[in-house]
């Protein structure tokens, strides 16, 4: 094996991941890492009692790969890391499904496709926040509405200015001013 499945090579290879491309995190357990042998499959061979071990891996492979829930990330991590993933069942493609797709991509997007997938990933998640972003729904403004409604109005401060004085407010003006009297006498 030329890496590991964690996206860290190992020794004695010292071959660095292209790091524009992360290796996805899953905290589910994966038969790749738990059973890295099966996916190996050039190191299989046919045994007088399995005839067909190599494609029973691979079928195997295949399968775990179809239920994993980091599938779409693990084949971009294995396409842009082709010293890395020269064998085994990547994201369930072989060695030459790999090759095959990494020509499609150049084809498609150009000999830098590893930047043109990273920058439409960007864009698809700058979509998906703006998306998230949508005006209220007509029920929730109606609810904001009556909720609004329900706020007891709050009586306007005193303005003294432009309001005429009220006995009260004449009399507690008194009794402050006689109070300050008092004490600058005293
Ligand atoms: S897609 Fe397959 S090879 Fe990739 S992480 Fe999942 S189980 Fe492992």
């Amino acid at each position: 094996m030329t890496g590991s499945r964690t996206g860290i090579p190992q020794q004695p290879t010292f071959i660095a991941a292209d790091g524009r491309i992360p290796f996805p995190h899953t905290d589910q357990i994966l038969r790749c890492r738990t059973n890295p042998q099966m996916f190996e499959i050039e190191d299989i061979h046919s045994t007088a009692e399995n005839s067909h071990a190599r494609q029973t891996a691979l079928t195997t492979a295949n399968r775990a790969c179809s239920g994993c829930p980091i599938v779409t990330g693990c084949l971009k991590w294995a396409l842009a890391n082709p010293d890395l993933t020269k064998t085994g069942i990547w994201a369930a493609t072989t060695a030459r499904d790999r090759a095959e797709l990494r020509d499609r991509l150049v084809e498609r997007l150009g000999a830098d496709w590893v930047a043109a997938v990273v920058d439409q990933d960007r864009r698809r998640r700058e979509r998906q926040r703006e998306v998230r972003v949508v005006p209220p729904a007509t029920r929730e403004l109606a609810l904001a509405r009556l909720e609004l409604e329900d706020i007891p109005t709050r009586p306007e401060p005193y303005n003294r200015w432009t309001e005429p004085i009220t006995p009260d407010r004449a009399a507690s003006n008194r009794r402050a001013l006689v109070q300050a009297i008092t004490n600058e006498a005293a």
